[in-house]
């Protein structure tokens, strides 16, 4: 199995003058994209329609970086449409990034420079246009480029102050062997195994300090940043138990006004934050597929109300951190409980209520 990976490399070292150059070009990029996503949102286009005359627009830059500016208005307005469903919103490009292939972007090593590793040579970008732009490496970098299993792709995502590369890693069959785990997240513990393991327990400090940081500020980025390594870690911790599945919430349909979910994970999304948790899933599904096990996810509805052994379905099964059923009395905790409901539904072996609607249980929408 293959997937791919990247890695964000440097671009300080280069002039103020190429800078000055580059700031040119992203926010017409930008605005060309956001043309494009408003002509390709009322119906899905493919990316060999893109010819001469779709692609004609008003501005300055070449016909082959409005075609990659096109294609990438394609992949944006998919991937909203597909995330959101019909109550998807019209993505818009902030003209801070350009993601660019071969046609535009090239890179080579740098022959005798010791600041810098590599010029990234940007060309065909319309009104002769050339940019020559230092890259400087680092370790993840490095790790990838070393391991001869890793190709690296012609795709470059240019940013003001940096380019992302990618690689393709092989990282072989998927395990046959070892446990399966539903995983469920929650402000208490960040991921609940349904074999009871819990890890990331102490992350509600972590995630307070970010709410209580000014927006933007220093110590929010700080923070944010703090967060996120212990994602990573966690996700480690998963993987580190050798399973061979893992079973998620799937947020495809995490949007706003969209009322099952909306009450469903109110609680969660209010306290992690709905981007936090797309967040943590991502790291956790990408330490998932380099460690070689199956990822997948269901839909959570009722997965922390419904007892996973009766399959009773009430609001007052849970109270804050302890699971109890009123109808069967299994208790449990209440994280783990929703853990083991997700691994469950997976299998399709969810147990019928003895009681459809009792007292407090919500009909679905
Ligand atoms: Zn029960």
């Amino acid at each position: 199995m293959r997937v791919v990976r990247s890695t964000r490399c440097s671009l300080a070292e280069m002039t103020r003058s190429k800078r000055q150059m580059l700031r040119g070009v992203l926010p017409e990029y930008g605005r060309v994209v956001n043309h494009f996503i408003d002509q390709f949102w009322t119906r899905k286009w493919s990316k060999k329609e893109l010819t001469k005359e779709n692609i004609a627009f008003d501005t300055w830059l070449s016909a082959r970086l409005r075609k990659v500016a096109a294609r990438e208005a394609i992949d944006m307005v998919a991937a909203t449409r597909e995330r959101d469903g019909r109550w998807a919103h019209k993505p818009v490009h902030k003209g801070k990034r350009m993601h660019v292939s071969s046609t535009i972007a090239s890179m080579s090593p740098s022959k005798d420079a010791r600041e810098f590793d590599a010029w990234l040579h940007l060309s065909s970008m319309g009104r002769g246009t050339v940019l020559d732009l230092p890259v400087r490496f680092h370790r993840h970098y490095h790790k990838f480029a070393r391991d001869p299993t890793c190709r690296r792709l012609e795709s470059y995502v240019v940013t003001e102050d940096t380019v992302q590369l990618a690689f393709e890693v092989e990282v072989g069959e998927p395990r046959r062997e070892g446990p399966e785990f539903g995983v469920d997240t929650g402000i208490n513990t960040l991921a609940a195994l349904s074999d009871g393991t819990r890890f990331g327990t102490d992350i509600k400090p972590m995630v307070e300090r970010i709410k209580r940081c000014a927006p933007g500020s220093s110590g929010q980025r700080r923070a944010r940043r703090a967060l996120h390594q212990r994602m990573a870690e966690v996700a480690k911790e998963v993987t580190s138990l050798n399973p061979r599945l893992v079973v998620t919430e799937d947020l495809t349909l995490l949007s706003h006004g969209r009322r099952t979910h909306h009450r469903v994970s109110k609680n969660m999304r209010r306290s992690l934050g709905a981007w936090t948790y797309r967040d943590w899933l991502d790291r956790l599904r990408q330490a998932c597929e380099v460690d070689r096990v199956r990822f997948e996810s269901v839909p959570p509805a009722y997965t922390s109300q419904r007892c996973h052994v009766c399959g009773h379905t009430e609001r007052g099964n849970r109270k804050g951190e302890v699971f109890c059923c009123r109808a069967c009395g299994h208790t449990d905790n209440a994280d783990v409980n929703a853990a083991k409901n997700l691994l469950i539904r997976f299998w399709g072996r969810e147990p019928h209520p003895t009681r459809a609607y009792g007292p407090g249980f919500e009909r679905e929408a």
